[in-house]
Parts: structure tokens; C-alpha cells; sequence
């Protein structure tokens, strides 16, 4: 017997999950005030019918109606033997769901044959035709006193609003995580099958809040001898947790290779990159949660893996967290429609790296516009006769003006230039210090620089690294630089990062 029939509750004690439903039918049930028609709605497999069921017990016990039914009397047995004449379950979805409604409209002024009530129990409500609809207002608008219904529904807004107004709504929650956890430890006991509680976290992570998905997920993982995650993961080609971690970082430190090689190592193993990417694109999301620290309350997940959301939405900026969730989000339609879902993946990966390169072209100008307007007048003035002090000269310009001319060619070389102390005139060359591993250690940035000394200020540059020291200004100390402050004020804008250079 599958573990969804085997536990299915046959009391409303039994319920898990949908306590605030259940407390509100036992309280109808207690002050006699039963409604006639009843809307339940909510994903599947979060205990709509076996909820259903449970109350048609409640109005038809022998000993009742009571909040608790016996389980023992003839009515209650047949009830959860299924074949009650008066309860009566109709799946709308099928072809034979036509017919049972049609029959329905015939029987319902019948008194129930053996039980007080008649109960029918609609599935799929939603699915019911227009005349079937119509068929039931009519009822529903003069119910019998000897009948009641009870609609189930994942898709209540199907329902015609005549309907909706004369039932009873009660809407059925996903199931926590944590509790599906503690829900599949328990059952895992009593079945005596010693799962690994890593497994079963999995399970319940797939599961998304179904308990009959998660009960039909840990049939399969039963019946295929799976003890650890790693078997899990195995068994269901989900990825690891830790290779979404690797992943979400790499896209971080906009590493393409890294993804790339992620995403083989993904492939490699076997994995569906559908829900691969969909797992990647919920991280992001999580960790837009987490960045907000008063959504910690929605985060339902492991201890371990909070850790690691946590450290990384400490170093991650919520733009680019936004910024990377859209893209992944909207590269999930791609993937999932494409014949090659990891070229597919691959492209996305590629464009989520491009993220933070790119500022909106009317910011840039909108910026500029202000800037102007902050400029104090007469600024260029009062540094004309500055240059008309040094005499012209044909052969050098000052090492500023150089810098900014550098600036225009290469912004990242004209960047780490201002960092940097002039260099020392050596007549025949400029000698430069420059702190180890900086990006002049690259040839082609320190060519680049030789041409353009040589072009703008006729002169050869030489370099000379050092090491940085160890001891590094306070990052706050830095921050509170009035430059640095002006230059908040000036661009409206914030510190992502403080990288430092000391030099000797
Ligand atoms: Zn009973």
C-alpha cells in the first residue's frame, strides 16, 4: 500500500498541516451550524479531500454529528471504505463527472438511503461545465436540508462568482517545510526505514509544500533502497546544494569559466538543467529575501544552507541580487523550451555575467546634467591661469593632465593611475611605484602606458613595485574621506566596495 493511503488521517486529530481549517469545521460541527456547501481550495496533495472525507464522517457518524468521529461505526467505515452510498465523490475532471452531476440533479430530493446526509464531494470543481455549474446554483440556492457539498479546487478563481457566494471558503496552506520534515521522520519510524535526515530535507524541498508529493517522492526513494542524500540525488537527478552554491558565487564574481565549468560538471553528473536553472534562479531569490533582513521569516530552509545565503547576501549588492534573479528567471522560459537546455543555460549564464558592467545610459546622463548644475561656477577660470604659469611647453604635459588623457583611452589604467603617487623625474625616464600584483603587471597595460608616456609626455616610464604592507587603513576611515563623501553627495550614489593599495 502506497505511504499517501497507508497515512492518509482518518480524523480531524490526524490532520496535519491545515489546523486552522480543521478548528473551524469542529466548531461548526459543535454549535450545529454546519454550512451546505463548502469551497476548499489550495495546491495539490495538501489534504483537501481526506479533509472532505473526515467531515463526511464528522455529519454521518452513528454517534454524531461529532468533531470526532468514531472510525468504528458501520457509517464511518463505509465512509472510509469508500463505498457509502450517500457520500458520494465525483471527480469533475472526467469524462464520467458529466453523467454523476447529471444523476446528481435526479437524486438530490431523495432522503439519503442509509446515512442522515448525503454528502457529495466534488473534485476538480473547477472542471465542472456550464450546465453542471448551473445545475448546482440551483441547488445550492435551495439546499435541501438532508444535503451537503463539498467543492475541492487547486484553481478557485475557475469558479463561477453565483457559486463562490454560497459556499463556505476554506483555503488550505502549503505545508512548511520544516513540519513535512518532521512529518516524513515520523512516518520513516514507523515504517522502520533508516533515511538519512539530509534525504528527507530534499524530499521535502521538492515536495513544495505537497504532502502526497512528498509521501509518493519517499515511496520511490523506499522502494529504490535510498538511505543517503547523496543516493537522493542520485535517484532523482537533482542537483547538490553545494553545486548551486559554487554556481550562485561564480555568477557573483562574474566568473564565467567557473560557471561554465559548473554547469559541465551539472551536466556530467546527469542532472536536469531545467531544474538546475530553476533551483538557481530561487537561490537568487532567497537571498533577495535574506539581504532584506525582515523576510527572514519567509525563509523556510535548512540551517546550513541559511549560512550560506546569509554570507553571500552580506557581500552581494540587492541590485545586482535583483538584477541576477530577473535574468535567471527570465532565461528559465528559454531553457526550458530549448531542444539544448544547456547551450541554452549557458547563454543565460553568459548575460547574468554581464550584470553590473552596465549602467543605464540615462542615469549616466542624468547624472551628468547634475553634475553640471554642481560645478561652482568660475571653477575653469581660476585653473586657466594656473597653466598659463607653466611655460608651454612642446615636450610634457603635468602628470594630472596626463593621467586624464589616459583616462579617455583606457579608463581602468587612467582609474589606477589616480591612485598612485607621481612618479619621480628621473630626466631621462619617470620612475613609478607601483604595488605588486596591481594590473600593470600585465603586459599589455604596461605597453599601453609606455606608448602613451611616450606619446604625451616624450618620456620613457620605468616601474618599480612594492609590496603592500599588511597594515591597512580602517575601511571606515576611508569611507568618511571627505573626497569620498563628496563624492557620494555629488553621484547620489553608494559604496559597494572598498578596495585598498597602500603605498610605501
Ligand atoms: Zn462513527
Amino acid at each position: 500500500m502506497v505511504l499517501a493511503r497507508k497515512y492518509r488521517p482518518q480524523s480531524f486529530d490526524q490532520v496535519v498541516g491545515q489546523q486552522h481549517v480543521v478548528r473551524t469545521l469542529k466548531n461548526a460541527i459543535l454549535q450545529g451550524r454546519l454550512a451546505h456547501a463548502f469551497l476548499f481550495s489550495g495546491i495539490r496533495g495538501v489534504g483537501k479531500t481526506t479533509i472532505a472525507r473526515i467531515l463526511a464522517k464528522a455529519i454521518n457518524c452513528e454517534k454524531g454529528p461529532t468533531p470526532e468521529p468514531c472510525n468504528q461505526c458501520l457509517a464511518c467505515l463505509e465512509i472510509t471504505e469508500g463505498r457509502a452510498v450517500d457520500v458520494q465523490e465525483i471527480d469533475a475532471a472526467s469524462n464520467r463527472g458529466i453523467d454523476e452531476i447529471r444523476e446528481l440533479r435526479e437524486n438530490i430530493k431523495f432522503r439519503p438511503a442509509r446515512l442522515r446526509s448525503k454528502v457529495y464531494i466534488i473534485d476538480e470543481a473547477h472542471m465542472l461545465t456550464r450546465e453542471a455549474f448551473n445545475a448546482l446554483l440551483k441547488t445550492l440556492e435551495e439546499p435541501p436540508p438532508h444535503v451537503h457539498f463539498i467543492l475541492a479546487t487547486t484553481e478557485p478563481q475557475k469558479i463561477p462568482l453565483t457559486i463562490l457566494s454560497r459556499c463556505q471558503r476554506y483555503e488550505f496552506k502549503r505545508f512548511p517545510w520544516s513540519e513535512l520534515v518532521e512529518h516524513l521522520q515520523n512516518i520513516c519510524q514507523k515504517e522502520g526505514v533508516p533515511i538519512e535526515k539530509e534525504a528527507l530535507e530534499i524530499i521535502a524541498r521538492e515536495a513544495e509544500g505537497s504532502v502526497r508529493d512528498a509521501l509518493s517522492l519517499l515511496d520511490q526513494a523506499i522502494s529504490s533502497g535510498v538511505r543517503t542524500s547523496q543516493e537522493l540525488l542520485d535517484l532523482f537527478g537533482l542537483a547538490d546544494h553545494l553545486l548551486l552554491e559554487e554556481m550562485a558565487k561564480a555568477l557573483l564574481a562574474r566568473d564565467l569559466g567557473a560557471c561554465f565549468s559548473i554547469l559541465q560538471k551539472a551536466f556530467d553528473q546527469g542532472l536536469d538543467l531545467v531544474h538546475f536553472a530553476q533551483d538557481l534562479a530561487e537561490f537568487f531569490r532567497h537571498l533577495l529575501v535574506l539581504k532584506n533582513s525582515s523576510g527572514r521569516a519567509l525563509l523556510d530552509l535548512p540551517e546550513s544552507e541559511l549560512a550560506v545565503l546569509r554570507t553571500l547576501s552580506l557581500e552581494a549588492e540587492t541590485e545586482e541580487i535583483l538584477l541576477f534573479f530577473q535574468i535567471l528567471l527570465g532565461g528559465l522560459e528559454t531553457v526550458r523550451r530549448s531542444p539544448v537546455p544547456k547551450l541554452a543555460l549557458e547563454l543565460v549564464l553568459a548575460r547574468a555575467c554581464e550584470v553590473g558592467k552596465i549602467i543605464p545610459l540615462e542615469n549616466l546622463l542624468a547624472k551628468i546634467e547634475e553634475l553640471k548644475k554642481q560645478v561652482p561656477l568660475g571653477v575653469q577660470e581660476s585653473s586657466a591661469p594656473s597653466v598659463a604659469e607653466t611655460p608651454p611647453s612642446s615636450i610634457s604635459v603635468s602628470w594630472g593632465d596626463f593621467v586624464t588623457k589616459v583616462r579617455k583611452e583606457s579608463p581602468s589604467l587612467g582609474a589606477f593611475l589616480e591612485t598612485l603617487d607621481p612618479p619621480e623625474d628621473k630626466n631621462r625616464c619617470l620612475l613609478l611605484r607601483v604595488p605588486e600584483d596591481s594590473i600593470l603587471a600585465e603586459k599589455s597595460y604596461r605597453d599601453k602606458l609606455s606608448s602613451l608616456a611616450r606619446k604625451y609626455l616624450k618620456k620613457e616610464i620605468e616601474i618599480e613595485t612594492f609590496i603592500p604592507r599588511e597594515s591597512f587603513p580602517s575601511r571606515q576611515k576611508l569611507i568618511e574621506k571627505p573626497i569620498v563623501q563628496e563624492a557620494l553627495k555629488i553621484l547620489g550614489g553608494r559604496i559597494a566596495q572598498v578596495k585598498l593599495y597602500e603605498k610605501e
